[in-house]
């Protein structure tokens, strides 16, 4: 059905491609301004596609010199309809991007694409610059080019203010954050957003959103328990006391009696218990889950530093959140440092969610078209190659031991060389990169590795892999995005060889690896040597797989290759659940952001503030003091007095008689006119009414922001501790939701009560420019 259409769609634009031919360049270039004004007098966008469609085109031939083929212009049609659109590697997606560009930018909406590094992002904004320039049409990259610089916000603003945006997910979802942690209007730099292709669809919506994004401010007060906590994990016994299963850690009925005995509360899990059962959580984590040398190694100056298990390389710099990385330090013996609040998080699922249009492309995405389903509510299309596929994809073979594995690849490595043809050797990991090219150089082969940690890097060596003799050695996850080209003499030979070492983490990496031969018709080869011994096989069932490897040395291939089949899906399956799972509890926090950055804008937009409004929060806080304090002293009223509404002393005329005390109702009033009179000293204080609001609109904006750290930072814990409460017959999310629900509107009645101090204690002054700093109780 979607597909006649598109394929409707396909012959209109060609026909209006005729059009196009025949017009001089500066009748193309008309094109631009004339469908602006059809879509500003009310033309649908669909209206207008086959024009627009037909217009970058004949651009693109004239500028870059590449006219795109019909499965090209389909494959745009689709992501225009919001699909996902699989598109083998090589077939030029970068091309096929401009028609949607193009044509939402005409709306002149936010139109971006993210991709899956900084290096893609400003590669492919260079190249097809030109095309859109020619135009009218500005585009710019939002990266930069040195890794560690910043832009400023006014040269962000003018990044996104482009008509098309070149840029990484991780970028977009970080000045996302920073968009809305601004304190001044002037400051904000981010348009709404309308349109968005996720290049390298499936390695950012799945692979790079295994984790919520988070952005870390202010230190948070160190705890001591870290040290108590630990000390208890270490008495604890596995199956005992604890459980552990798929990376994730819980006390067992029994570990929660022990815990509640030994810390001496009555229950574990109560709210005033938080803290206590979040430390120990974080030090099972760090003693049953994290392993040294596989997740992480302590360096020569007592510096705990990650690894990254699926490729094996070092992160220096990279530290665990809501202070796993201290329960780390602690039971490595380090010194602590210092723990971070998150003060803003976002899951990427949630950021591509907002915007209005979405839709991606990638070589490899069809494996995962359940979960994009569920997930992002995405439909994925199969885009047929512009010139069938020739690649032979030879059978798997399997081994037991990874010995036999490696020199059986090493053999068929060094056969094919011979012959001239290129190599391309793709490892699962950094260190199996460096144990096979170890291999050649006993060999006496010369060939690359690619192991460096730098995108730009790694392109330049993928490129050049499609050379005559060469070998290149590199991970799956290394120079994606970069087409490797082989030479004419080696197409001759039969084109690139992909020989894979071991199974990956996914179907779509393998699929990735053999991606890199046969592109655009080419011939070419790939094949996979898999062992008991290789990695996704030990890390999820070690022991039945070493009782295999040991035991029986005379097992089936068939019997091998299910079990190292069945270790890829469960470890695939992880992912999936562990990304649901940051999902739903992202949804939950998702609600509370939108309205608290709804009332962010409102107030950076200058929203005016009713003395009601002021009012009636005043009086609410007061309402609920009076209530909880029944029986107050005038010691402790005082008190109240000078923290809430004024340091000076309350004037004669409104002081509060002893006997009216006892009176709840006439102890409210009072206060309420005290409150009232102090209302009117402030606002006759500004010699005008916008100073009064600007400092006003201060006063909320700081309380929020205040309120909604503490928030952010909580609920982050939150899911770290909820995690383990699953088991203990507790529905998760559930928790998590009633937790959320309760410590936001604690968060409110904080919020009011600050607003109101903010109110009366702050202390505005005027500097010379004419602007208001504000020092805030
Ligand atoms: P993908 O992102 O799909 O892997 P690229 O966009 O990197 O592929 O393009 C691969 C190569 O194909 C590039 O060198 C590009 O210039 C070339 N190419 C793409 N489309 C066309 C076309 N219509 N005509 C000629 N060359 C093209
Ligand atoms: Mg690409």
């Amino acid at each position: 059905m979607a597909d006649k259409q598109l394929k409707n769609l396909l012959r209109k634009v060609k026909l209006q491609a005729i059009r196009m031919k025949h017009l001089s360049d500066k009748e193309l270039q008309a094109e631009t301004p004339k469908l602006k004004k059809q879509l500003k007098r009310g033309k649908p966008l669909s209206a207008i596609l086959p024009e627009a469609y037909a217009a970058i085109c004949e651009a693109d031939r004239r500028v870059l010199g590449k006219y795109p083929y019909d499965v090209q212009i389909y494959g745009a049609l689709a992501m225009d309809a919001g699909y996902l659109a699989e598109m083998n590697t090589g077939e030029g997606k970068t091309l096929t991007a401009t028609m949607p560009l193009y044509l939402n930018a005409l709306t002149g909406k936010s139109t971006i694409l993210v991709t899956a590094n900084d290096y893609l992002a400003y590669r492919d904004a260079a190249e097809m610059r030109p095309a859109f320039e020619f135009m009218g049409l500005t585009e710019r990259a939002g990266v930069t080019q040195k890794p560690g610089e910043f832009l400023s916000n006014d040269e962000k603003r003018e990044n996104y203010n482009a008509d098309i945006l070149y840029t990484t997910h991780s970028i977009l979802a970080f000045d996302y954050l920073l968009n809305n942690l601004v304190k001044r209007a002037e400051d904000r730099f981010l348009r709404d957003f309308y349109f968005i292709i996720i290049d390298e669809a499936d390695s950012v919506l799945l692979d790079g959103a295994q984790m919520p994004l988070v952005i870390s401010g202010s230190p948070r007060v160190q705890s001591n328990l870290y040290a108590m906590a630990d000390f208890f994990v270490s008495t604890l016994k596995k199956d005992r006391d604890y459980e552990t299963e798929d990376k994730s850690v819980w006390l067992t009925e029994r570990g929660v009696r022990y815990a509640e005995k030994f810390f001496g509360v009555d229950n574990f899990f109560a709210h005033e218990n938080f803290e206590l059962n979040r430390h120990v959580t974080l030090a099972l984590r760090a003693h049953v889950i994290l392993k040294n040398e596989d997740d992480y190694v302590v360096s020569d100056n007592d510096e705990i530093v990650l690894i990254d298990n699926s490729t094996g390389r070092s992160l220096p710099g990279m530290k665990l959140r809501g202070g796993e990385h201290q329960a780390l330090e602690q039971k490595e013996h380090l010194k602590l440092t210092q723990e971070q609040r998150s003060v803003a998080s976002i899951t990427y699922q949630n950021l591509f969610l907002m915007f209005p249009k979405m839709c991606g492309m990638s070589g490899t995405i069809s494996d995962a078209r359940t979960e994009l389903r569920t997930v992002y509510h995405k439909k994925v299309l199969v885009i047929p190659p512009h010139r069938k596929v020739r690649r032979v994809d030879k059978k798997d073979r399997y081994f037991i031991s990874a010995e036999d594995q490696y020199k059986a690849a090493l053999k068929e490595t060094l056969k094919i060389h011979k012959t001239g043809q290129a190599v391309l050797v793709v490892t699962a990991t950094i260190q199996d990169t460096e144990i096979f090219s170890r291999m050649l150089v006993k060999e006496g082969v010369p060939h690359s590795v690619l192991n460096a940690d730098n995108a730009y890097w790694e392109a330049e060596i993928i490129a050049a892999a499609g050379k005559h003799n060469a070998v290149t050695v590199s991970t799956g996850m290394a120079g994606r995005g970069t087409d490797i080209k082989p030479e004419k003499k080696v197409i001759e030979l039969g084109g690139l060889a992909v020989i894979g070492i071991g199974r990956m983490k996914n179907v779509r990496l393998e699929r990735q690896a053999r991606g890199r031969a046969g592109r655009q018709g080419d011939p070419g080869s790939s094949q996979f040597f898999v062992s008991l011994e290789d990695e996704v096989v030990k890390s999820m069932n070690r022991e039945k797989a070493e009782s295999i490897i040991s035991g029986r040395r005379n097992i089936s291939h068939f019997g091998l290759k299910h079990l190292i089949d069945g270790a890829q899906k469960t470890m695939e399956e992880q992912g999936v659940s562990s990304r649901e799972q940051f999902v739903r509890y992202d949804e939950i926090l998702r609600r509370q952001r939108e309205i608290l950055y709804a009332a962010r804008d409102r107030l950076l937009d200058k929203a005016s503030i009713e003395k009601s409004t002021i009012q009636s929060i005043v009086n609410d806080n007061l309402k609920l003091f009076v209530k909880n304090n029944p029986d107050i002293t005038d010691a402790e009223l005082n008190r109240y007095i000078l923290d809430n509404l004024t340091y000076e002393s309350i004037p004669d005329a409104i002081r509060i008689e002893g006997h009216s005390r006892k009176d709840q109702k006439k102890l409210l009033e009072t206060l309420e006119s005290i409150a009232a009179r102090l209302y009117d000293l402030k606002a006759m204080s500004f010699k005008n009414d916008d100073d009064f609001q600007e400092y006003t609109r201060q006063c909320f904006l700081t309380a929020i922001d205040d309120g909604w750290v503490e928030e952010v930072d909580y609920l982050q814990q939150m899911q770290f501790v909820i995690t383990t409460r699953g088991t203990a017959q507790r529905n998760p999310i559930f928790e998590y939701s009633r937790e959320a629900y309760k410590s936001f509107n604690d968060m409110k009645v904080e919020m009011k009560k600050n607003i109101a101090r903010n109110f009366f204690l702050g202390d505005p002054q005027i500097d010379k420019d004419g602007e208001m700093k504000i020092t805030f109780p």
